[in-house]
């Protein structure tokens, strides 16, 4: 039996071996953070002078003195011992994309060779793990494996299984980022200082501003057994062959459908664990494709929502794994039907609580300045938004079936449209109070006019919902890290020229409303390109933006070129965010990636066709063959007449295996001459340009070959089956 039968087989034993699955469990609220070392537990376990010392560091950024670590370290440990936990880790996020974490025993020996748990501040602050494995881009020269790890005070440490691990940051030996969270924490800092200083035209008492996330994460759930008859799925993410199912997504029946029960199993237990981690687990639902599902959050702070999704990520393959499925993170894993994404809902928050995106009767000039300096931000970084997330996963589900374009434009809904357009002509004088006033009164409406505003485009790239954007182009396994660095940075740039440009205003003698006013009128005219209220997908759409001069870039080499603009690096160094060093070893990190991963795509699809695909036709043509031969010995007259049409089936899968086979040797040619470049840059440009087209051109065969080759030969998984049978 072929291994896709077997499969088959097992698929039926995975849904019945869980039968006597308990949905019973205690309340949310009573696990909700029981393996978080978070405030409550701190306040517990150290001292108050102590606890206080901490707060008022997170607050202030402000270094934590090293008997304070000691004694903070001394109530974890307690606090960790109790709960069971034998090792710790400083949990940190390198530019793989996923987490790294190296275990250490609490167990020690004293003086007298006598066991005993150690672990105090030095161990929680720092530590220097072999750096060498991690990519740096050419940062680390080879002499200075070491790296270090740092506490992140501000991400509460949590237990995982038997190790308490500590969230840090991970820099080289130099001190320069090898990691997400460094240059996410300081592109945070830079936000909250200048958008404070914008905020303080308003309301003085607002000493600090939040940048706030949602992420939707979404996913696909495939059987196991499927899964490991699908080498390509195992070892690229995506099925790189595979003829749609006859019934995919079209009757729309799966979107919010009725949850499987063995999918509704795994998605309890991951609540259960991702409460226990204290990630505030809110919506869970079927998405549009067929085996495809969403997970979503309350909203948090942006540092600790970046943790908890990758915390997330991190735990999901495992809880899959307990119920016999495979969680397919990748942005496109099957052709033709949606992708997943991971839409990124962001705000800013005042330490007073004020939501600096939501419309309210007392704050609309300063929701309006903070809308549009986002609406400007955008305009102006469109290149570096989408540099932060098309990664080659993303890159195939961009532009493909329900998914934001690569072009980048903001939505803001009819009504703010309005307001917005308003502001922009320019006939009034300084002094024309008829139209100060109008524009008040208008922008006075704003809030009671948006909350019955149902008018939510699912196809903007960016959109804004009401008290929050939404970035949509975000791809479901990217660190969420990434766009947050770009987009932060990029506003606490912003906000710093407006802030500059409103000063200037007042210095010359404009009072300070008329001076934002001026301000904003003079950006939105200048962003209005930006603007888009239609449907995305659409090709007319495609057409005007370029007629705006809006960019459109699918292919990653070219995309991630964003990174190295003049204009990036200065925005990067303005913010004190990241050096021209530190951008330029993520650009090649990055750039790296997209060669591998192409290179990795194209190997395994030329294998595959070879000693998978083209074998099984041949089989299946000589059987044809056969018949045929035999044909012709029992009906000499009649045998034209009665094989025809068989003779085409022949004659088609010949023409399809030279057609792969001419293919694939051509693809093998030019990876071999793409892997002679030296140059990063210009290796990636030929992956992209001269190698990644045989993908396409290799599978369209295959797919025509699986309609054709007889069912019980084909090993392969089929389409149908991956996303059908749970
Ligand atoms: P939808 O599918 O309609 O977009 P969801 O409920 O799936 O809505 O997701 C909305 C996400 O937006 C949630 O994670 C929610 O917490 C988040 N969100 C709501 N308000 C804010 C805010 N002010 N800042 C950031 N995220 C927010
Ligand atoms: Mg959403």
């Amino acid at each position: 039996m072929n291994l896709r039968f077997l499969a088959l087989d097992k698929l039926l034993e995975h849904s019945h071996d869980l039968d006597d699955y308990d949905f019973s469990s205690p309340k949310p609220s009573e696990i909700f953070g029981i393996n978080v070392f978070d405030l409550k537990k701190m306040k517990k376990y150290v001292s108050k002078s102590a606890y206080e010392q901490l707060l008022n560091s997170i607050e202030t950024g402000k270094k934590i003195d090293r008997q304070v670590a000691d004694q903070i370290a001394a109530g974890m440990k307690t606090w960790a011992l109790e709960r069971g936990a034998t090792h710790y880790t400083h949990w940190f996020q390198p530019l793989t994309g996923s987490t790294a974490e190296k275990h250490d025993s609490f167990l020690d020996f004293d003086k007298n060779k006598q066991p005993f748990e150690n672990f105090d501040g030095k161990e929680l602050v720092q530590q220097e793990p072999d750096a060498s494995s991690f990519p740096s881009g050419g940062i680390r020269n080879t002499f200075e494996a070491r790296g270090y790890t740092a506490w992140d005070a501000s991400s509460p440490a949590f237990i995982i299984h038997d190790t308490l691990c500590i969230p840090t940051i991970f820099v080289s030996y130099t001190g320069e980022a090898l990691d997400y969270k460094t240059p996410l924490l300081k592109a945070l800092q830079a936000l909250s200082n200048a958008a404070t200083a914008v905020v303080n035209y308003f309301d003085k008492n607002v000493k600090r501003v939040f940048a706030t996330l949602g992420w939707e994460q979404e996913f696909f759930l495939i059987d196991e057994a499927l899964y490991n008859a699908r080498p390509d799925l195992v070892l690229t993410g995506r099925t790189l062959m595979g003829h749609s199912a006859a019934r995919d997504q079209q009757l729309n029946d799966h979107y919010f459908g009725a949850i499987p029960e063995r999918v509704k199993r795994f998605l309890h237990d991951l609540a259960l664990e991702a409460y226990k981690l204290g990630i505030p687990l809110k919506t869970r639902h079927n998405e549009v494709a067929p085996g495809q599902f969403e997970v979503a959050p309350v909203f948090e702070e942006v540092n600790l929502a970046v943790d908890h999704n990758q915390l997330l990520m991190a735990i999901m393959p495992d809880i899959a794994k307990r119920h016999r499925f495979r969680v397919l993170l990748h942005e496109k894993p099957f052709k033709g039907i949606n992708g997943s994404g991971k839409h990124n809902n962001w705000s800013l928050m005042t330490d007073t609580g004020i939501n600096l995106l939501k419309p309210s009767k007392e704050h609309n000039l300063l929701f309006l300045t903070f809308l549009i300096n986002v609406i400007k931000t955008v305009y102006d970084n469109q290149d570096l938004l989408r540099a932060s997330i098309l990664t080659p996963e993303n890159s195939h589900r961009l532009g493909a079936h329900e998914a934001p374009p690569a072009i980048i434009s903001v939505f803001v809904g009819k009504y703010l449209t309005q307001i917005l357009d308003k502001l922009e002509q320019n006939t009034p004088a300084d002094n024309d109070t008829e139209y100060q006033r109008s524009l008040k009164i208008d922008i006075g409406k704003i809030p009671e006019i948006l909350l019955d505003n149902t008018d939510r485009n699912r196809t903007s790239p960016f959109a804004f919902t009401g008290n929050r954007f939404e970035f949509r182009a975000v791809g479901s396994s990217t660190n969420c890290a990434s766009p947050m660095i770009a987009l932060n940075t990029a506003l606490a740039a912003q906000l710093m020229d407006f802030k500059k440009d409103v000063d200037n205003l007042i210095n010359s003698g404009k009072d300070k409303e008329s001076a934002i006013i001026e301000t904003l009128r003079k950006y939105i005219k200048h962003a209005k390109p930006i603007l888009f209220e239609g449907n995305n997908y659409s090709q007319q759409w495609v057409e005007e933006a370029k007629r705006r001069g809006l960019t459109n870039i699918t292919q990653v080499p070219q995309a991630l070129q964003a990174y190295l603009y003049e204009k990036t690096i200065q925005l990067f160094e303005k913010t004190g965010v990241l050096t021209k060093r530190e951008l330029i070893a993520r650009y090649n990190i990055l750039i790296e990636n997209y060669i591998l991963k192409t290179q990795i795509e194209s190997r395994v699809l030329g294998d595959l066709a070879i000693n998978h695909i083209i074998p099984i036709a041949v089989k299946y043509q000589n059987l044809l063959l056969d018949n045929l031969l035999k044909m012709k010995q029992l009906f000499p007259e009649q045998y034209q007449q009665l094989t025809g049409n068989r003779i085409e089936i022949i004659k088609e899968i010949s023409e399809r295996i030279n057609q792969i086979k001419a293919l694939v040797n051509q693809m093998n040619e030019q990876r071999q001459k793409a892997n002679q470049i030296d140059d990063l840059t210009q290796k990636a440009f030929t992956y992209a340009q001269d190698i990644a087209p045989f993908l396409d051109k290799i599978r369209h065969h295959i797919d025509k070959l699986e309609l054709i080759v007889d069912n019980s030969m084909w090993t392969l998984p089929k389409y149908r089956e991956m996303l059908f049978l749970r």
